[in-house]
């Protein structure tokens, strides 16, 4: 019987099926199931959640020089993490087998950018599989581990964000046993410690390699050209571009391209070569495109035929090939449906801790400046307690130089406990080094909880603590803070701003509470409710944003949704006219 499963089960298990030994991962939408999903298809086998992805990938490959098979999945942004290792050991190359998966998010719906990984490949000069749904995902992730193990090279595979998500009805073949690989290090230090010298024979080797890939992937492959116009696509857009000739046929041949790294002068001279025109279709860069060497024949997104970002949807494509094939273009296929509704705004959950934390911070200093970092914590932006974002681990390194440049003004930072362990640590470092007066605060719910609740160090029983790693750097100013004690918060806050410009260095407050998402706690008062004192001020609703408070125009106060509300009592000492309170009897 048919399973209807995702992407990132389809390359998990597809892992799993090449005889994947090892998977490693940081969490990060869209490439977060996969972990998950290799650990329940194969429970005999290692998996880790790493700390951050330059981990994860250097354990990775130094299993896979002992001679493994081994996966190793991140998100887009977190390839940038692991660019270091990445371009080293597409030198060395491997013994067994490397599939890295590095998901993209084109639009980007939840990261900072819609950087394309493929353009990864192209730079540290690896392979790459670009999947267009979840059954090629899995098709492509075997192939990954053929490649690797056959020229000993890392394979880079590149889901989007509509194939990592999407679920797809699937077969699942009998798994074919793998067989046991005995650890097998081979000492080889020109390879596997090799000096500059030798790192330009591995470049070498590296270019040969990627030669007899790309001739190898276009050979007789039956391709047949039946018009003199075709559009090339890799990954999703190939998807959408199916369907859109299957609603509209038109004369224009659609090309797959499954490894958009190294593109084959074959590919060019034997599949191309007849057509007259030839239009590129790719998420989001032009990586095809600019392999292409006829360009006078190519268009794409140097001369606008194609949007130079975002996704390609549907009515996007057929707009776009319509033109291309000189055709008029049909309605959109969105033209009968009814307007979508506005975008709800992002906003904590109701009875977050991570509110009121950012709402104290706000009182603590009016006119402080509020570096933030990456998580779900990002929303403070809406209490006016984050001013910018930019990587994981970016918030105390912001807070110190912010400082540096801000001198007048206090500066603290907030950053959760999974992105502290990832990079906020060697931040921490500089900062206590180079003495900045700052105040970072820590938002531990003891979970990774954007990405689906992940595991974080200090909840490991371990015996890591946040206290000890941040007293470990010399810092002597560590306090933990309950976030729903407001004014206690504020108080602990600003003799953490006053302790750090004393005594020159960084003061840390952690505020903790564990997510409500994951856990309802108890109710921590009696139900509250808002009373006639109410002045619709609209602070517990606007400025405070609690999902559970709103305006009812008809009362022309706030009201309760009994049905969000977690009784956490914190509006309870937000409201500046008392009208928020506790109890049946509350009048
Ligand atoms: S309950 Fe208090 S904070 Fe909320 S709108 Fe009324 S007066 Fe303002
Ligand atoms: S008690 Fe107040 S702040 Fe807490 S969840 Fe309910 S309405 Fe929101």
């Amino acid at each position: 019987m048919a399973d209807f499963l995702l992407g990132n089960d389809l390359i998990a298990l597809a892992a799993v099926h090449a005889g994947a030994h090892s998977a490693y991962s940081y969490p990060g939408t869209p490439a977060s199931e996969i972990l998950g999903a290799f650990r329940r298809f194969a429970p005999d086998r290692f998996a880790q959640w790493s700390v951050n992805e330059k981990v994860a990938l250097e354990l990775s490959t130094a299993e896979a020089i002992s001679g493994r098979s081994v996966l190793c999945a991140m998100k887009q942004v977190g390839l940038n993490v692991a660019a270091d290792p990445l371009f080293s050991v597409a030198y060395t190359g491997v013994a067994g087998a490397l599939v890295l998966v590095s998901a993209d998010d084109p639009g980007p719906h939840s990261s900072q950018t819609e950087q394309d990984s493929r353009l990864y490949a192209l730079s540290a000069r690896i392979p790459v599989f670009d999947p267009a749904n979840p059954r090629d995902a899995w098709a492509l992730t075997l192939r990954a581990f053929a490649l690797s193990a056959r020229e000993k090279i890392p394979v880079l595979l590149r889901p989007v964000m509509r194939v990592c998500h999407s679920r797809q009805d699937f077969d699942v073949p009998a798994a074919a046993a793998p067989a046991p690989v005995p650890a097998a290090f081979v000492r080889d230090p020109e390879r596997w410690a090799a000096t500059p010298r030798f790192r330009s024979v591995l470049h070498e080797r590296l270019l040969a390699k990627l030669s007899a890939i790309a001739a190898d992937a276009w050979r007789d492959d039956g391709f047949a050209p039946k018009h003199d116009l075709a559009v090339v696509a890799s990954g999703y857009p190939y998807a959408v571009l199916r369907d859109v000739l299957a609603a509209h046929p038109l004369p224009v041949d659609l090309v797959k391209v499954d490894m958009p790294f190294p593109l084959s002068g074959e590919f060019a001279a034997r599949h191309l070569a007849g057509y007259r025109r030839l239009l590129v279709a790719e998420e989001t860069f032009p990586v095809i495109e600019d392999q292409l060497r006829d360009r006078g024949k190519v268009s794409g997104k140097h001369d606008g035929a194609m949007p130079a970002r975002g996704e390609l949807t549907f009515d996007i494509l057929s707009e776009r090939l319509h033109a291309f094939a000189g055709k008029p273009a049909p309605k959109a296929a969105r033209a009968e449906l009814p307007a979508p509704p506005p975008p709800a705004k992002p906003r904590l959950c109701a009875g977050c801790g991570h509110r009121p934390a950012f709402y104290a911070i706000r009182k603590s200093a009016p006119d402080g400046i509020f570096p933030g970092d990456i998580g779900c914590y990002t929303l403070g932006v809406n209490l006016g307690a984050v001013d910018s974002c930019i990587c994981m681990g970016a918030s105390i390194t912001f807070a110190e130089a912010m400082k540096r440049a801000n001198p007048d003004r206090p500066v603290i930072a907030t950053i959760g406990d999974s992105t502290f362990f990832h990079t906020g640590l060697p931040g921490l470092l500089n900062a206590r080094l180079s003495g900045a007066p700052v105040v970072l605060c820590i938002l531990d719910n003891g979970t990774t909880a954007m990405t689906g609740f992940q595991p974080v160090p200090h909840m490991a029983g371990a015996g890591i603590t946040i206290e000890a790693a941040v007293r470990g750097l010399g810092i002597d100013f560590v306090r933990a803070a309950d976030p729903y004690d407001v004014q206690g918060a504020v108080a602990l806050l600003k003799e953490a701003l006053a302790h750090a410009e004393e005594a020159s260095h960084p003061a840390v407050v952690i505020f903790r509470r564990g997510c409500v998402a994951r856990e309802r706690p108890a109710p921590r008062t009696a139900p509250v409710r808002v009373t006639g004192a109410c002045r619709n001020c609209r602070i517990c609703y606007e400025r405070f944003e609690c999902p559970a408070l709103s305006e009812d125009p008809a009362l022309g106060r706030a009201v309760v949704d009994r049905r969000l509300c977690i009784d956490c009592g914190v509006c309870v000492d937000i409201c500046p006219f008392g009208a928020i309170a506790a109890g049946e009897d509350a009048p």
